[in-house]
């Protein structure tokens, strides 16, 4: 999840019951003094990163932090809520007045600007906290200027990373940090947080099974009425398979949902309409041998997904790619039913 926009713009400061565990081995180890001076938060869910990373923040320069809340009322607390704390840096994507739009990127100049500032003193004589967020949208320039400081910070200076897509990251970068998993709640802890939500209890299990088990995703999923659009998309799909609609016509109402939906869509289709093709009811041997090929085909169209649909702009290359894909789909279909 992208979070903009300025330099200087606040987020607040938010945790769910199941980062409780995390926040509080991290306090421990602040005040054992045994913090390490890199950590890599490896999230789960691509949703609330932002404002996690600045509760943690807020948690470790807190002076009287207990249960994996930062008291609110100390000094330190109090700059944390003013945005006005010295010695925390966020760095995130920015706006670009220019082009009118989000930076693909963290650029080499806001790293740069860290490590000038990571070299200076602190204010309070505490911890000087460098947050990165999110980590894999550094470009490989930004990265390999991280690697030194990542290598040798100053005496007080925590660098924080967080990314939903660790894979994405260097492996010098990876390298250089400690590691520390944020994963989803299992699936009670999860239906119960939805239902505090507000969710319905027939839609909960659903939703969870659309999001991958992330409530966070589930939750935001509902609010798009993800239902709905996996009916409609049956129905287009349905059609588009038995060349009622032209495939041009279908990756146009599709890309109409926004890019991220259309390769959940994807996916999915390719889970339902493939894998599950693709199952243990094979009768004869040759209709198992060809549902293996289907099987193998669309293992290798789900990487062609990952890799041509990651494109965030509903442009016209993006809808040529969705359109190469939603062919090899229907060829894949029609292969493991004859
Ligand atoms: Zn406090």
């Amino acid at each position: 999840m992208i979070d903009p926009v300025d330099e200087n713009s606040k987020i607040e400061p938010a945790y769910l019951p199941w980062h409780r565990p995390l926040l509080n081995q991290l306090l421990s180890l602040k005040q054992q003094q045994r913090l390490p001076h890199a950590i890599l938060i490896d999230a789960s869910s691509e949703i609330g990163g932002a404002e996690f990373i600045w509760h943690l923040a807020m948690l470790l320069l807190c002076d009287d932090a207990t249960d994996a809340v930062p008291c609110g009322e100390c000094h330190s607390c109090h700059l944390m809520l003013a945005n006005t704390y010295p010695d925390f840096k966020y760095v995130r994507l920015l706006y670009d007045d220019k082009k009118k739009k989000i930076n693909k990127n963290i650029k080499i100049e806001q790293i740069r600007k860290l490590i000038y500032e990571a070299n200076l003193t602190t204010s309070y004589n505490k911890l000087n906290i460098f947050a990165i967020h999110p980590a894999d949208k550094m470009n490989i320039e930004s990265a390999n200027s991280l690697l030194k400081t990542l290598e040798e910070p100053g005496a007080q200076v925590l660098i924080l990373l967080m990314t939903s897509r660790k894979g994405k990251l260097p492996v010098t970068v990876r390298s250089r940090c400690q590691i520390w998993p944020l994963d989803h709640p299992q699936n009670e802890e999860a239906q119960y947080w939805l239902l505090g939500q507000g969710m319905d209890t027939e839609d909960i299990d659903q939703y969870l099974e659309y999001a991958g088990g992330d409530p966070q995703l589930a939750l935001k999923l509902k609010s798009e009425d993800y239902a709905g659009v996996v009916n409609q998309f049956k129905q287009q799909f349905t059609q588009y398979l038995k060349n009622e609609i032209d495939v041009s016509i279908l990756a146009s109402k599709l890309v109409s949902n926004g890019a991220p939906l259309v390769r959940r869509l994807i996916k999915m289709a390719i889970d339902a309409y493939c894998y599950q093709l693709c199952g243990l009811n094979a009768k004869k041997n040759t209709q198992a041998d060809l549902q293996k090929e289907a099987a193998q085909s669309a293992i290798a169209l789900s990487g062609q997904v990952n890799q041509q649909l990651m494109v965030e702009e509903n442009n016209l290359n993006f809808q040529l790619q969705l359109e190469d894909v939603l062919i090899s789909l229907k060829q894949i279909v029609k292969r493991s039913k004859h």
